[in-house]
């Protein structure tokens, strides 16, 4: 049976293409020298800056396993539909609650070996072994699914949306991010393209609010909908859809 996803070009950038390399050389390098897992401390925290500035943007735009799933997979995916439950709140925070455990237990023990000679490479070890596992899980998904299904409920995703949470807070959050916008409701043909080529199977023309934005946590700001539209009415807004020129926002949305 057709699927009703399309799988139309989710790649915009020269680094969205390649940044699935980052992915041998951690979670496959990794298994021979494992101080290359601690290449992953400082990518946490930049994608937790993001996430405090961006919510998702990371997932959509930077994110090496994105890049595996959109620019590899996609081609030979079922594309099928993503399976409710996994996208659910329940299943998002168990995978957090998870993960955060069995990451904090490992650290911990760890750490008792700290200052002996076998300490980084124990340590670099258990990103490596995080990241083998995830690539494993979410390429079998991808495969057999959809490209982003383990997006569904990535742990780091939630991560994110808890660091944006923080963000909003303290009133920066909504300054710095970016939300899909319909810069002209009246122009919508409703023909659902935006919903079928989005990688995380939203449905942007049945979410906007009153003030034309979509917020919708699971958004990863892939543009994909943006560029798929075919009377080009979408775009990247501030928060509170501030106005803007539709071509400036475009041409913004593809140099990023
Ligand atoms: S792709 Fe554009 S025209 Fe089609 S439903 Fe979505 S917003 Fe409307
Ligand atoms: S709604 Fe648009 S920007 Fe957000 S994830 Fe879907 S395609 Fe990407």
């Amino acid at each position: 049976m057709k699927s009703y996803y399309l799988k139309t070009t989710r790649v915009f950038s020269p680094f969205r293409k390649y940044a699935w390399l980052f992915i041998l050389l951690v979670a496959f390098g990794g298994l021979w020298y494992p101080k290359l897992g601690l290449l992953m401390i400082p990518m946490v925290i930049a994608l937790a800056l993001f996430g405090f500035f961006k919510e998702k943007y990371w997932c959509g735009n930077i994110c090496p396993h994105g890049s595996l799933f959109d620019y590899l997979i996609l081609p030979i995916s079922a594309n099928r539909k993503i399976p409710a439950f996994l996208k659910s709140k329940p299943v998002r925070y168990l995978a957090f609650g998870w993960f955060m455990f069995m990451l904090g237990s490992r650290l911990l023990k760890v750490l008792s070996l700290y200052e002996t000679a076998p300490f980084l490479d124990r340590l670099g070890f258990i990103f490596v072994m995080n990241y083998f596992v995830v690539t494993m899980v979410g390429t079998i998904l991808a495969f057999l699914i959809s490209p982003r299904t383990w997006c569904s409920f990535c742990p780091m995703g939630t991560f994110q949306n808890i660091a944006y949470r923080v963000g909003r807070l303290l009133g920066i959050a909504q300054k710095t991010n970016r939300k899909v916008t319909i810069t002209d409701p009246a122009k919508c043909i409703n023909c659902a393209k935006c919903a079928r080529v989005c990688p995380m199977q939203l449905t942007p023309y049945l979410e906007f609010s009153q003030s034309n934005q979509m917020s919708n946590d699971s958004c990863i700001a892939c543009a994909s909908c943006i560029e798929n539209c075919p009377v080009k009415i979408l775009a990247f807004r501030r928060d509170g859809n501030l106005p803007a020129n539709i071509e400036g926002e475009r041409e913004k949305v593809i140099a990023r």
